[in-house]
């Protein structure tokens, strides 16, 4: 479903979403391209039937939900392909997404759509910050790392296109596990992202945000959003020091632990590994902030609480770090 947001700058809400901001001269800006191109191809149409051109796809973050499309609409529309830097190497590399998560050449279990975009696309890197003019728009990229490494906002007359860098309340419901790479990253992208002047935001999965006349106020349901994030972060932090209690744990052993705290059951590769890369992000955070460490015993890792460090867990000190 396409909904318009302001004049010429539309989002489609699916199982991703995705944004369609049109240029003076006939252009189309895609921002994010969706798991496969079947919906953008679907938004698209209505505008390529009136003589729009698909210019430019603009990625908020190279997971595969959100550029899976970007091949096909590169192959049948020819538009440039922008992402953030270094992630738009696996727009060119697809195997770099699955194994990013692996840490090797996956399993077939993790070569899948979800994780690995279908087909390479050439693709360029985004500025890094600040004004990009493409397509005939002038777009404002907001770094908004954490969910992933170079994940960015795309901001554009008084819309923001969140792509995952915040979490709708209801998502959370839906994933008891965030998937995040950088904790306090994401934390700190969370504050830059309520301190952004844009009154609509587009997150990458759910109904936009109406910010209404107080944005950052109380009645502003981005800072519902944000609070509901930085809850899940402080839970998952304290879950694991509360579960380190009772002695040094492998990191399966630990997200089996977690699993079950949390009512999770796993099935597949996919579910499984983004909550152990999710696990391993929240343990790297508490490893920095001196709150766990690793234990060697013979052929074994595990992973360990430090003596005399409060259990309020990482997200509490990282939020404490980053007021709000
Ligand atoms: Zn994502």
């Amino acid at each position: 479903m396409l909904t318009e947001l302001k004049p010429g700058i539309f989002y489609w809400q699916g199982g991703v979403n995705f944004g369609v901001v049109l240029g003076e001269s006939g252009e189309i800006i895609l921002i994010d391209a969706g798991l496969d191109a079947g919906a953008p191809r679907k938004a698209l149409r209505p505008f390529l039937e009136q003589g729009y051109r698909l210019a430019a796809v603009v990625a908020t973050h190279c997971h595969a939900d959100h550029i899976g499309g970007a091949a096909e609409l590169h192959r049948r529309h020819g538009p440039a392909v922008y992402a953030p830097a270094p992630e738009h190497v696996i727009l060119e590399h697809p195997d770099l997404a699955p194994m990013a998560i692996y840490g090797a050449s996956p399993p077939p279990g993790l070569s899948v759509k979800f994780l690995r975009p279908p087909a390479p696309c050439p693709a360029m890197a985004l500025p890094r910050e600040g004004l990009f003019e493409v397509a005939g728009r002038s777009l404002e990229i907001v770094p908004l790392p954490g969910h992933s490494p170079a994940q960015v906002g795309i901001a554009v007359d008084g819309v923001l296109f969140a792509g995952d860098g915040v979490f709708l309340p209801e998502v959370l419901e839906r994933h008891p596990v965030l998937f995040l790479v950088r904790v306090d990253a994401f934390l700190a992208s969370l504050e830059r992202l309520l301190a952004r002047p844009e009154g609509l935001i587009v997150p990458g999965h759910g109904p936009h945000l109406d910010r209404g006349a107080d944005p950052g106020g109380d009645g502003d349901p981005l800072r519902v959003a944000v609070e509901a994030d930085r809850g899940h972060v402080r839970r998952i932090g304290s879950l694991i020091l509360d579960i380190l209690v009772d002695g040094p744990l492998s990191e399966d052993d630990l997200q089996d632990r977690l699993a079950a705290r949390l009512g999770k059951t796993y099935d597949s590769d996919v579910s499984y590994y983004l909550d152990h890369a999710a696990l391993r992000a929240h343990l790297s955070e508490l490893a920095r902030q001196g709150a766990v460490a690793p234990a060697y015993a013979g052929s074994r890792r595990r992973w360990q609480r430090v003596a005399g460090v409060p259990g309020a867990g990482a997200g509490a000190a990282a939020a404490a770090a980053h007021p709000g």
